[in-house]
């Protein structure tokens, strides 16, 4: 019979060449929890309980996978944002930490405002998870979001069916600026999390993200690297109200040159907030 402790040792063993110690550990702990249903507490409070075969059976199904480098969110197709459920799956970037941030200082930001009832726009949603939880959190609030992928609008639709939420999904690329006629409203609010890894920035992340996550999401040209930022602030002139926001997730490399894009465009009180690493991490600009 295994116990939970047998997990923690095949798990420690087979993944110490691929995760450090303690994001093994957190994987275990989260693979253990979804297949067993207890918590995180108790599987650590008693790590003599004995599994069941068929619990057994999918312990080591799914470690084959994290084996191979597969993130254990694809794994179980599922993930959380910001307190609320997520689908994931190989289309879309999964919902990273710093991301909440970026969602919790909007909601500090407008949340006491009358923005609460004007219209949100998020551009490249993946799996939708900024437009949604804005709008579970601002719920007057009109929220539309944009994604160049289809199978991305797709399960970004899921995951507003999932948290019972209406966000008009479109498919667009903000790159063509020839395309955008669908996108006829102004908004109180843009924000965008776009690709900006560059390839030298490649060359540092682990394989679990470059040779498992959507490309398109992640990826700049090194010589170009705000290509989307410089995009999607051009849009925002045009489309926000005067007084509007524009939120971006940034590249922690390029703080002071997105800082710069933004006031060369003529964008208002720009700040720069670090993430929870002390990184350069997001950007706002009011639209004058
Ligand atoms: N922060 C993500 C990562 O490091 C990248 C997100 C993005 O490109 N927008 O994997």
């Amino acid at each position: 019979m295994t116990t939970v402790k047998d997990v923690f040792v095949s798990y420690k063993q087979a993944l110490s060449g691929i995760y450090d110690a303690n994001e093994t550990e957190a994987l275990t702990l989260l693979t253990l929890s979804e297949i067993t249903g207890s918590t995180k507490a108790q599987l650590k409070a008693f790590p003599e309980k004995q599994l069941t075969d068929g619990q057994s059976e999918n312990t080591n199904a799914i470690l084959n996978r994290l084996q191979t480098g597969e993130p254990l969110q694809y794994i179980l197709g599922h993930t959380e944002f910001y307190g609320l459920l997520f689908k994931v799956n190989p289309s879309v970037l999964i919902p990273r930490p710093e991301t909440e941030e970026l969602v919790e200082w909007i909601l500090s930001e407008v949340g006491g405002l009358q923005l609460a009832v004007g219209s949100i726009l998020d551009i490249g949603t993946g799996s939708g998870c900024i437009a949604i939880s804005l709008k579970k959190n601002l719920p007057d609030v009109n929220a539309s979001a944009v994604d160049v992928s289809s199978p991305a609008i797709e399960t970004a639709q899921q995951n507003a069916d999932l948290n019972t939420v209406k966000v008009n999904f479109i498919e667009d690329d903000i790159l063509d600026p020839s395309n955008h006629s669908l996108l006829t409203t102004h908004y109180s609010l843009i924000v965008s999390n776009p690709p900006y890894v560059t390839m030298h920035d490649k060359t540092q992340m682990h394989r679990n993200v470059t040779d498992f996550e959507p490309h398109t999401a992640l990826f700049v040209p090194e010589d170009d690297p705000l290509i989307f930022y410089k995009a999607i602030a051009d849009f925002a002139l045009e489309r926000l109200v005067p007084g509007g926001f524009l939120f971006f997730e940034i590249n922690e490399g390029l703080g002071n040159e997105t800082v710069e894009m933004l006031q060369g465009k003529g964008f208002k009180d720009i700040e720069l907030r670090q993430d929870m690493s002390g990184r350069d991490r997001m950007i706002r600009g009011t639209r004058i």
